[in-house]
């Protein structure tokens, strides 16, 4: 609190207000004739934000009664990239404080120079719905500022009915917080694609189903419409998507528009909670349920709460491009990821930002925690297409719950693409009866030291692969696909352990990398 007031006196605010002639077109669409229109500026300087400052600023605004839009814009000397200052909007329900989490009505980050809402709709990223009177909050957020500080003009249209009853035509959008049940959707599994590849999981009643986990539209900073990913979807072979705009919930209704009339491909809710300090995303969100993304860089404590609102909402949460490069998105929160179900650890094209984020999760491992390793396209527009990568899931149905709880138990493997390589990756043990065939998340439970034997089968890879045998952060096996059936490897398992798979090319690229099955050897007293 003692920062946000900090900050909030160290921001000069000028207003300028009066009859500034508004046109009649604001954002292309037509305003009505009976509606009265008026437009302020403000000016605002930032500061830099000190170590311990708040990254956001509030700009108060008063809105009348019988307001029926509100139109925004702003700009700012970006200075050669040295500012970049995002924007979003809370209405009266807000306090301006960064811990509110109340009156939230969308975020654009840095796309968009101006945006609108109304009852009836609003601009990508934002909530349309009622327009209360009283003070409403624009939020910008410091992303980047120059040592000199910069100064941001905003302009501020409120568009009134002075003739309009109180006939609201559409109740102000209630985003939900953690308290929210997850309602997950469950669709059946008539009419779907058949895959040229084993599709079983051996002895589970489980089979593998093609997705991607994070992807964004124009609701965010993404050129993809939502139809448009689907079809894209549709062609690439997925079964499943999740949507995850950064800090929004505004294409939550999009999505449940599709889903009310489709159920192949399965468009699920996410947000890519996106702060100073690293991003994370929420899968399986409840309709119209928005996670607060104003914590700290570094802010441990700050990063569980959003883990915990994830998990209260039914959703899982992910650690993102952990060691990606661009400012704000490399994780700073490393305690957290105790929290966490799953780590992005093939983020688009493989490369040297993955590996770092593949020895992370590995490091993770040997410390004995269980944690899903996931990878995604993190597309933004078809350049970047996506399922490239692809996550599978083992599932029983294609549903968001089974989806869910495959992903949290780690049953998932990884490949550069939907349709190659195919990789099957399960054991036997010996003497452990209450199971014949383990695959990837499974635990082994062994009563003493035993013999495993490890059953590899792979197909569509190149000529050059390889394939790495790795338990317990060592490289144990290293060897060629086999190009006609099954490699079986016999392992002595003295000790708790984990193995999992990587297939690389000649030049190490990454083509494909299992989860673990873990090994526990029952200690005797
Ligand atoms: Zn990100
Ligand atoms: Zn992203």
């Amino acid at each position: 609190m003692t920062i946000v007031t900090r900050f909030a006196f160290s921001a000069l605010i000028c207003c300028f207000q009066g009859a500034v002639s508004a046109p009649n077109m604001v954002l292309g669409i037509p305003r009505p004739m009976n509606v009265q229109a008026r437009t302020f500026e403000r000016a605002v300087h930032l500061a830099p934000p000190g170590t311990h400052d708040s990254r956001y600023a509030y700009v108060p605004f008063d809105v009348p009664q019988h307001t029926a839009r509100i139109s925004i814009s702003y700009k700012y000397e970006r200075d050669n990239g040295a500012n970049t200052i995002d924007i979003g909007l809370f209405d009266t329900r807000s306090t301006g404080s960064d811990s509110d989490p109340r009156g939230f009505r969308g975020w654009s980050g840095g796309r968009r120079s101006e945006f609108f809402v109304s009852r009836e709709e609003a601009t990508p990223g934002y909530l349309p719905g009622e327009l209360p009177a009283g003070t409403w909050r624009i939020i910008l957020g410091l992303y980047r500022v120059a040592p000199t500080g910069v100064d941001v003009s905003l302009k501020i249209g409120i568009d009134t009915e002075e003739n309009r009853s109180s006939s609201p035509t559409r109740v102000p959008p209630k985003t939900k917080m953690s308290s929210a049940r997850g309602t997950p959707g469950s669709v059946a599994e008539s009419g779907l694609r058949q895959a040229s590849f084993p599709q079983k999981v051996t002895g589970h009643g489980l089979r593998w189903w093609l997705g991607d986990l994070h992807m964004h539209t124009v609701h965010s900073d993404g050129d993809w419409t939502i139809p448009g990913l689907i079809s894209s979807a549709r062609n690439n072979g997925l079964d499943f998507i999740f949507i995850t705009d950064h800090n929004t919930a505004s294409h939550h209704t999009e999505i449940d528009q599709f889903r009310a009339v489709s159920k192949q491909p399965l468009v699920l809710r996410g947000e890519e909670i996106t702060t100073y300090g690293g991003h994370t995303n929420a899968w399986g969100l409840p309709s119209a349920t928005w996670i607060d993304f104003r914590v700290h860089p570094g802010d441990i404590a700050g990063m569980s709460k959003i883990a915990a609102q994830a998990h209260r909402s039914g959703a899982l949460i992910s650690i993102n491009h952990p060691f990606a490069s661009c400012g704000g998105c490399a994780w700073s929160y490393d305690a957290a990821a105790r929290g966490f179900d799953a780590i992005e650890v093939w983020n688009g094209a493989w490369d040297q930002t993955d590996e770092q984020a593949l020895t992370m999760w590995d490091k993770i491992l040997q410390s004995g925690r269980h944690i899903t390793a996931i990878a995604s396209s993190d597309s933004h527009r078809p350049a970047n297409p996506i399922g490239q990568p692809t996550t599978h899931v083992a599932a029983v149905e294609l549903s968001q719950r089974a989806l869910l709880d495959a992903i949290r138990q780690g049953r998932v493997y990884l490949t550069s693409e939907a349709a190659r390589p195919v990789v099957s990756f399960e054991a036997e043990a010996t003497t452990s009866k209450s199971r014949s065939r383990w695959a990837v998340g499974d635990e082994i439970r062994l009563k003493a030291p035993d013999t495993i034997h490890l059953f590899i089968t792979t197909e569509a890879t190149p000529p050059d692969a390889r394939i790495s045998l790795i338990s317990n952060g060592q490289v144990i096996r290293n060897f060629s696909p086999k190009t006609d059936g099954q490699q079986v490897i016999e392992i002595k398992c003295r000790h708790d352990a984990y193995f999992r798979l990587e297939v690389r090319d000649g030049t190490k690229v990454m083509l494909a990398l299992t989860n673990p099955i873990y090994v526990k050897i029952r200690k005797h007293r």
